[in-house]
């Protein structure tokens, strides 16, 4: 019997032999997932369970992107080792260019670099001020719902809307997570609390002098694609052309685009485990080409670093 949530094979048992990590070799086609969330920010899965997730999907890599933290990095790094998976550390950063808000993806990130956890930390600080503001506004509106109990909630130092959304619907104040955020964080309802953004530059600047390299996230949920080709001036590596929100044909636009800009190619299914219904793993898997240019790009960047050429 397989009670296991759709979509979802039942998981194998943790002592299960698995050929590839056996050989030390990936089997071909391989396939990676380079955009990811864990409950370190507003995923519901375990660093565990995704790697689980990942290995029972046939995935060779696996990249975790949490929103502003890279806290869920060394525990998704042991699960991916232990199921024969290749695995990057990696962030999501919420920028903006031009008034336009854009996701920055970090990987091959140094997670002890100082600054990186200089700046997440504030990143973070800046989160956690805007659920007390958004808490406040729904006291104004006879929710007397607690900033704390968003926090108790989320039990992590990346909280954001989905968090508050499930409290609300914990507390009994919606009925759904479809329910609060049309009645009150949506952006336009009275409960909705812009986001701080990072400069996209800056974003770009914090991830490279990290050891990382970044890629823009989503593009085709952006508003204007305009921004492309400025970041590409300004350092951005890669473009995130495969997502789970992106048709074929937006992805072979995108992939037109990468191209035109020497951008590298990535790509990944967005997880967040059931916080937006089915889990997305599996759905989005980018072919290893893409994922071993990544590899190389970083690895020469890495030596060139090294030798003092850059
Ligand atoms: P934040 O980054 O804190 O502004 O929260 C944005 C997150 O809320 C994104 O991951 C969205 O996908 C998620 N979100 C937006 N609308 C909904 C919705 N109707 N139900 C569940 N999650 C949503
Ligand atoms: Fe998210
Ligand atoms: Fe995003
Ligand atoms: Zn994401």
């Amino acid at each position: 019997m397989n009670d296991s949530p759709p979509g979802i094979p039942p998981p194998a048992p943790a002592s299960a032999p698995r050929a590839r990590s056996a050989a030390g070799a990936r089997a071909a086609p391989a396939f990676a997932d380079l955009h990811l969330h864990t409950l370190f920010s507003d995923g519901t899965f375990t660093p565990e369970e995704l790697a689980g997730h990942g290995a029972r999907c046939g995935l060779a890599a696996m990249a975790l992107t949490d929103h502003d933290t890279v806290e869920g990095c060394a525990r998704m790094a042991a699960a991916c080792r232990s199921q024969g998976m290749e695995f990057v550390s990696g962030a999501e950063l919420t920028a903006e260019l031009d008034g336009c808000e854009l996701h920055i993806l970090g990987y091959f990130l140094d997670t002890e670099n100082p600054k990186l956890q200089t700046d997440l930390k504030k990143f973070q600080t800046v989160r956690q001020d805007r659920i007390r503001e958004m808490a406040a506004r729904l006291n104004r509106l006879n929710i007397p719902l607690r900033a704390e109990t968003v926090f108790a909630l989320a039990n992590c130092h990346s909280p954001g809307r989905p968090h508050v959304g499930r409290a609300l619907v914990q507390e009994g104040f919606c009925a759904n997570l479809d329910e609060a955020f049309d009645r009150f964080l949506k952006k336009s309802r009275p409960a909705y609390v812009p986001k701080f953004k990072v400069s996209a530059l800056e974003a770009i600047g914090l991830i490279h002098q990290a050891g990382g390299l970044a890629s823009m996230a989503h593009p085709g949920l952006n508003r204007s694609d305009d921004v492309i080709p400025v970041l590409a001036a300004s350092g951005l590596d890669g473009l995130e052309c495969f997502h789970s929100k992106h048709t074929p044909a937006m992805s072979e636009y995108y992939l037109e685009i990468a191209a035109r800009h020497h951008l590298l190619v990535t790509g990944g299914s967005d997880c967040h485990g059931y916080s937006k219904g089915k889990p997305l793993i599996g759905g989005v898997k980018l072919p290893a080409v893409y994922y071993d240019r990544l590899k190389e790009r970083h690895q020469a960047k890495a030596a060139a670093v090294e030798n003092g050429e850059l």
